[in-house]
């Protein structure tokens, strides 16, 4: 291992022992880049891993608010403003239990990453708050919503950080949360948040955008390996927008998807989510805030397993499109078992590090990591500001294109990079590379900043 990176390694897991979701990220990223520092001995002269693994700005606030009982709540919200070198900071906010500084900063940090690989001028960061929307009505998400921006806006602005949903905030937050930015600000600054609704300067295609994007990635993966859809059988996980977005085009292009999950089991539909009534019952599930997937197996007569995950289903796709850390080494080698030859993580950071390496080790397997995968969410986000920036919509079609073409691009920076720098086609390393190499580039060239 080369000694500057381990040097980092060490001092990082000093820093940060109480953060393990955050280690676990910076240990898979910088032991990628092993070559590049290698070839650029100038990076330790200016401290740049060290500048990389710390946060620029961390905030940490108190979000004060009434339920439907009269009864006073108090949740802890967050925003990572982590590497600025590419743009504005960019990235969701994300409202579940389990949020915590570990959490928002390991999101942060894959943030940058992936922002840099879409090639569009956006930094990294994240945020959200540990506020648990499960069973909460209408009047308690805006009530929750409007206090937490209460104290988010004074740290966000179209040029300066520009925060969208993640788990748990999807449209009917993003409204609420502009709402009450736009009330504070007196100000319509429509670029300041992205994933608005389409009568207020949201774009098309971004709702479907991070499934679509998981899906068109795929098909890269497929030309590379001279594959197609037609009937190929895909395992998910999930049952959310992203799950929700990827279920609809892979069905369009031929596939058929299997499973999905949800905290209290999984499905498995042999004859595949294919209809529009059990797609569009995805959004029902989601939208009752019940958070349970049984309800599609009472539904439509199938197999609900309850407490435990699809891994380990013979199909030719897995695709874990849920949370972090969902696959496990013992997962993993269920999947391999099962003759899964796709691997593609749509999650964030969905494998632990010992599965991933585990994968990676399995021959004629194609591993794909969520950094490039999921990036088609916040690529679309990007090309939302530079429509509201214009005061001009794009069609649906041209948006829809140019995702393509931003997916496209991605899967071939990645294998470029990979290739280059002695890994042969490992997109895992190859998205640590491309996304790095611009923005180590950038900060070199801005100074000691
Ligand atoms: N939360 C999504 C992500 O992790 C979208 C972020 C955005 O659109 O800014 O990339």
């Amino acid at each position: 291992m080369n000694a500057y990176i381990q040097r980092v390694l060490e001092e990082t897991r000093e820093k940060n022992a109480n953060e393990p979701e955050f280690l676990q990220t910076v240990e898979e990223v910088l032991t990628s880049l092993e070559p590049v520092v290698d070839r650029h001995p100038e990076y330790e002269k200016m401290a740049l891993l060290e500048r990389m693994v710390e946060p620029e700005r961390v905030i940490e606030f108190r979000v004060v608010w009434e339920d439907d009982t009269g009864k006073v709540n108090v949740n802890r919200g967050y925003r990572v403003q982590f590497n600025s070198a590419i743009g504005p900071y960019k990235g969701g906010l994300r409202f579940h239990p389990s949020v915590n500084l570990s959490m928002m900063k390991f999101l942060g940090f894959e943030q940058t990453f992936k922002n840099s690989l879409t090639s569009l001028p956006i930094g990294g960061g994240k945020g959200g708050s540990d506020f648990n929307p499960r069973g909460r009505s209408d009047a308690e998400i805006m009530h929750f919503c409007q206090a937490f921006m209460t104290e988010l806006y004074r740290h966000i602005g179209p040029d300066v950080d520009v925060p969208a949903g993640d788990l748990g905030v999807g449209g009917k937050e993003i409204g609420y949360l502009f709402g009450q930015y736009k009330r504070i600000r007196n100000a319509y600054e429509n670029g300041v948040l992205t994933g608005k609704g389409l009568s207020y300067g949201g774009s098309f295609v971004r709702p479907e955008a991070t499934g679509f994007g998981a899906v068109y990635y795929v098909a890269e993966v497929f030309r590379h390996e001279g594959d197609n859809f037609a009937g190929k059988t895909f395992a998910l996980s999930g049952f959310g927008n992203v799950c929700w977005g990827a279920v609809t085009k892979i069905t369009e292009l031929g596939g058929k998807v299997v499973t999905i999950s949800g905290p209290d089991g999984y499905v498995y539909d042999p004859e595949g989510i294919t209809t529009k009534e059990k797609i569009d019952y995805l959004l029902e599930m989601r939208n009752s805030r019940r958070d349970r997937v049984q309800d599609y197996a009472e539904k439509f007569g199938v197999e609900f397993y309850p407490g435990e995950k699809p891994w380990g289903r013979p199909v030719d796709v897995v695709m874990p499109c849920a949370t972090q850390n969902e696959v496990n080494l013992e997962d993993a080698r269920k999947i391999v078992e099962a003759g899964v030859r796709y691997y593609i993580e749509v999650s964030n950071m969905p494998t632990t590090n010992e599965a991933l390496k585990f994968l990676l080790g399995q021959e004629g397997m194609i591993v794909a990591p969520s950094k490039a995968v999921n990036a088609g969410g916040v690529s679309v986000s990007a090309l939302e500001m530079s429509q509201n920036s214009m005061r001009y919509n794009w069609t649906p079609k041209e948006v829809d294109k140019k995702l393509k073409d931003i997916m496209c691009n991605i899967h071939d920076a990645s294998a470029k990079a990979a290739e280059e720098y002695g890994f042969g086609y490992n997109l895992v390393a190859g998205a640590n590379i491309a996304g790095f190499l611009k923005v180590a580039q950038a900060m070199i060239e801005q100074g000691l900043v």
